[in-house]
């Protein structure tokens, strides 16, 4: 599926890819909603409707990852309640040794991320990944979202990578687009981003469960 000898630099999502999307699942579409319901006197289910629909309007640009716009928004403290749930943060399967794989490779590995710091900071408290990295790459410090050509320029010229020998791994497929579009040679997807939800089964780009599956000299699992 890969071909490891045609690849210089790494990059990677974190959440969804690295990290379990169960996290951010689960705090956006459950915890939030009840704690919106019971601010507000509605029932969860008017709040998890009005929620939705708000969370549905500016999906993919940076503002809709920035957690200051959200906490003013529904005037909530928003990095203060993911906290609260802190402990639900888990790596997914064989990032650690995916990751250690990368390093003893000596390719560039970058994070690159749409989370806001303040959501990178929670993570990194609870699942120190960030040592692994060549560069740690939030979208919000380059004012354009992944999903932007923007965010690809703006990589460029911080930490210049050859296109053509790049490999992007995320679970977000108009992020692939965008990659694509950029011309990074390499793309894949992730099948199941949240632990606790069905595996996809039409994505749009090659995808893989876990990262065993392109680890050389690992035996893939079914
Ligand atoms: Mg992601």
């Amino acid at each position: 599926m890969i071909d490891w000898n045609a690849i210089d630099t790494v990059l990677l999502d974190m959440d969804g890819t690295l990290l379990d999307l169960h996290f951010d699942n689960y705090f956006w579409m459950d915890h939030l909603p009840r704690l919106y319901a019971a601010k507000h006197g509605i029932s969860h289910q008017e709040s998890l409707t009005h929620l939705q629909e708000t969370f549905h309007r500016g999906e993919g640009t940076l503002q809709w990852y920035c957690l200051d716009h959200w906490s003013q928004h529904l005037e909530m403290d928003i990095p203060a309640l993911k906290q609260e749930i802190q402990h639900m943060i888990r790596l997914r399967p064989f990032a650690i040794e995916f990751l250690s794989w990368l390093h003893t490779s000596r390719r560039e590995v970058l994070l690159v991320t749409n989370a806001h710091r303040k959501t990178l900071e929670i993570k990194m408290a609870n699942v120190d990944i960030s040592g692994w990295f060549d560069q740690v790459v939030v979208s919000h410090d380059l004012r354009a979202a992944k999903e932007e050509q923007a965010f690809w320029h703006g990589l460029q010229a911080l930490h210049p990578f050859d296109p053509a020998r790049t490999l992007l791994i995320d679970d977000t497929e108009r992020v692939l687009d965008s990659a694509r579009d950029y011309g990074i040679a390499h793309l894949l997807t992730l099948l199941q981003p949240d632990s606790q939800r069905q595996k996809r089964l039409n994505t749009r780009f090659p995808g893989i469960h876990h990262f065993d599956e392109i680890m050389p000299g690992l035996p893939v699992n079914g």
